[in-house]
């Protein structure tokens, strides 16, 4: 037999070798997607030159699905009374901190506060599993300097009601913070730690609430609840529920409601929305003067997060609420 030619050798040799890193890629992968998941700054890294990537992640996407199917285990673990309140306690805090804090303050510094009360909120918005602070602040000053056009990753006008509800963050661009639009914040190291690990505030908080659950069932056994209970409802019902009634401003108050103001985008001011989700759902108001730490321009426009602002102000933990104008207010009057 004759042997075979060198070149012939060498690019056999090579293809064995593109083999191996493949299947080892392959291997892998799983392994790369859990490294990803607790640390983000290895998609930063390695994302900063690549193209936008508007494909779903699936690998990266497995916990997002995991916490829904969880909510499931209610059915296992039974219900009691402090464990619904524990849900409802856990929505209504974290919602205060996304919508008061990554939203009116990370992402629109409508007022003025200490670090420390800035590093509280950020770690409470942290435990919602909607990402660190300035990822999300990111994403949303994108929202408002492209609403409801080609580069508005969640608008429902352009992509559709799903893509804007559930889609837009599970890709590989997605997943990404956008470093330019939050130069402000990214000089706080603490915050660059949240949004770096973002998985850890969450973790820690679900493993608190299945220590109390175990507590609780030891000490008072009377109130019929359980580490199960309290990891179930406290953690996995309510973050869903709080993360749903959130990108109902994206996929909904785009869609119904009223137009007070004839914005360039297509944000709607819808009261069910705003009583879900603490004041966000006056969208239109927002999105003509997003400058005021109030978004319910009218006395009768129900806005806890400004109600609970107002309150911290008095507290004097944050301070330098912007004020609605009053051309602005005048023009919400006349409407
Ligand atoms: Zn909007
Ligand atoms: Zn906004």
């Amino acid at each position: 037999m004759p042997d075979t030619p060198a070149r012939e050798r060498t690019s056999i040799a090579l293809r064995a070798a593109r083999h191996r890193t493949n299947l080892r890629r392959l291997w892998l992968r799983p392994f790369a997607a859990l490294a990803r998941w607790l640390d983000t700054g290895i998609d930063d890294r390695a994302m900063a030159d690549e193209p936008h990537d508007d494909r779903i992640d699936w690998l990266r996407v497995v916990p997002f699905l995991g916490m829904h199917l969880a909510c499931l285990l209610v059915f296992w673990v039974g219900v009691s009374p402090v464990a619904i309140a524990a849900a409802i306690v856990l929505y209504a805090v974290r919602m205060f901190a996304i919508t008061g804090f990554y939203h009116r303050y990370f992402s629109h510094r409508t007022f003025r506060t200490s670090r420390p009360v800035q590093f509280v909120f950020a770690l409470i918005g942290a435990s919602s599993v909607q990402r660190g602070p300035l990822w999300w602040a990111a994403h949303h000053r994108n929202h408002h300097r492209h609403a409801d056009t080609e580069r508005d990753v969640h608008s429902p006008e352009v992509h559709g009601f799903w893509w804007s509800h559930v889609g837009w963050f599970l890709t590989r661009s997605g997943f990404r913070t956008d470093w330019q639009r939050i130069r402000d914040l990214a000089r706080f190291p603490e915050l660059r730690w949240l949004d770096r690990f973002d998985t850890l505030v969450p973790i820690a908080l679900a493993t608190a609430l299945f220590a109390l659950g175990a507590l609780l069932e030891r000490v008072a056994p009377q109130l019929g609840t359980s580490a199960g209970q309290m990891l179930v409802w406290g953690f996995f019902v309510s973050t869903v529920a709080l993360f749903h009634a959130t990108v109902t401003i994206n996929s909904l108050a785009h869609r119904f409601g009223r137009r007070r103001f004839e914005t360039r985008d297509q944000s709607r001011n819808n009261l069910w929305l705003a009583l879900l989700t603490f004041g966000e759902g006056w969208h239109n108001n927002h999105h003509f003067f997003p400058g005021s730490a109030r978004q319910g321009f009218r006395w009768w426009e129900i806005d806890l997060t400004y109600y609970g602002l107002r309150l911290m102000a008095a507290l004097r933990l944050v301070h330098h609420l912007k004020p609605v104008p009053d051309w602005v207010a005048a023009h919400a009057r006349a409407r």
